[in-house]
């Protein structure tokens, strides 16, 4: 009986598991505010690769009028979900909720190519798991301090490999030592806060030194940080994606690892992981045992720079004479409406002279994985962007998310440009500490 309920509540193309929601699609008025700030859009000027149209492709699938074809799979593998239609919408339209419906759809519904599955395969079983990433570090460091790296990509031997290869490679970032946090890191003078630390998976390998800094600072500020070392990847990567089985059992297993460490606040410092745990409420929405507790704990959620504006600053900032763009991360700005708080922390810098980059709204081309699975259209955007911070002659570029760092680096490095592109928390942390900017980029 049940069965039958959800075949008759199964909406056209898409199956009864949480289909897209046509309350939200209907939201849409069509009056096409969104498009100017769609990077996908801005490219290519097709309203099927519009915020507008993808509501209407899906509008049309659920009302059985369209099948989930290559071509229309193909308008939501190139949507980048950098949320700034959500922004712009004066509807409210949910769209983030919408794509995220539409894609696990996609991945439960349609087939992809033998190539197309081991590719992604290969992502999330790598950039979900630290333990992989760790062992991946030791023949990495061998192959850019050996010389080889700068070898292979002079004598342009990386032009044999497979598109999708070339773009991974070409976003490895600089590796040095690997900085630890260790489990509690104790606070600086009276306590404040207890805070949990989610260590990410990127970060926490190939940006060790953010999430160090980031420690620091949180002490500096009087918060006793605790980094519970079993902590999982916090499923990001896997919900952009449309993979919601993986997705909700690292959810589950990252509450339980922060509830064990009794935490006042989660702090997080990049930005797809901090959108993704702020949405641990509807994401475990059918988890009869988690249900609440992911509610709970999302509420605890917070980025790095909305804690400390929140706090009276106690550390003292010494004076770093830099001229620095901020970058807005799509997944700080568009996702947690998170804007003014790092320009804030940006500002509270002595000596620092920030300035903005144009077309803030507009995605630098990372988002996730959209880079390593779209790479032209994420090429475009990445020159785009870089184009336009070069045109600023900054000294360094602030943003809150790893992906956005090699999506700039790799982008600035091809216009001849090697502007260092660091996280906001490493100024701030190298102003407490009294240390030079170029201390952390040379
Ligand atoms: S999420 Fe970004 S790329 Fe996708 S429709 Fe919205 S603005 Fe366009
Ligand atoms: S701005 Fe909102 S209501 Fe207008 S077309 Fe875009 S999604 Fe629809």
């Amino acid at each position: 009986m049940e069965d039958l309920t959800a075949k008759q509540e199964c909406a056209g193309a898409f199956d009864a598991h949480h289909p897209p929601s046509s309350e939200i699609i209907d939201k849409c008025v069509h009056c096409g505010f969104c498009l100017p700030v769609c990077p996908t859009y801005v490219l290519w000027g097709q309203e099927m690769d519009s915020p507008r149209g993808r509501i209407y492709l899906m509008k049309m699938a659920s009302e059985g009028a369209t099948e989930m074809n290559a071509t229309w799979v193909s308008h939501f593998d190139s949507c980048l979900g950098c949320m700034a239609c959500m922004t712009a919408c004066p509807s409210g339209v949910d769209y983030g909720k919408l794509i995220e419906a539409t894609r696990a759809q996609i991945e439960r519904e349609t087939e992809r190519s033998p190539g197309e599955k081991l590719h992604r395969r290969f992502m999330f079983e790598t950039f979900t798991r630290p333990e992989r990433l760790r062992r991946m570090r030791l023949p990495l460091l061998v192959y850019q301090k050996s010389g080889l790296q700068a070898v292979v990509r002079g004598l342009g031997l990386l032009k044999v490999l497979p598109k999708k290869m070339q773009a991974m490679e070409a976003l490895l970032p600089k590796l040095g030592p690997r900085e630890a946090v260790a489990e509690v890191t104790a606070a600086v003078g009276t306590n404040r806060r207890r805070v949990g630390l989610l260590l990410g998976c990127v970060q926490r390998e190939f940006f060790s030194q953010v999430n160090a800094a980031t420690a620091r600072v949180l002490a500096a500020e009087g918060c006793e940080v605790v980094a519970p070392q079993a902590q999982p990847c916090c499923g990001a990567l896997l919900v952009h994606a449309g993979e919601e089985a993986a997705a909700v059992e690292l959810a589950k297993r990252t509450i339980d690892a922060f509830e064990r460490a009794d935490v006042e606040t989660v702090i997080t410092n990049a930005a797809g992981c901090g959108s993704n745990v702020k949405e641990y409420g509807h994401l475990l929405r059918d988890e009869p045992e988690y249900a609440e507790r992911a509610i709970a704990f999302a509420a605890k959620c917070k980025d790095i720079s909305e804690l400390l504006t929140e706090l009276e600053p106690r550390a003292r900032r010494q004076r770093l004479k830099l001229r620095v763009a901020f970058h807005d991360s799509c997944h700080l700005q568009h996702a947690q409406g998170v804007r003014s708080q790092p320009r804030a922390l940006l500002s509270s810098i002595p000596g620092l002279e920030l300035t903005e980059i144009p077309e803030a709204p507009i995605c630098c081309g990372s988002a996730g994985i959209f880079n390593l699975v779209q790479p032209d259209a994420a090429t475009e955007l990445g020159d785009r962007k870089a184009g336009l911070i070069t045109q600023l002659k900054v000294d360094v570029v602030a943003t809150g998310n790893p992906g956005c760092v090699l999506q700039m680096q790799s982008a600035l490095a091809r216009l001849g440009q090697m502007t260092p592109v660091v996280h906001t928390i490493q100024l701030l942390d190298a102003s407490i500490r009294g240390e030079s900017g170029e201390s952390l980029w040379r």
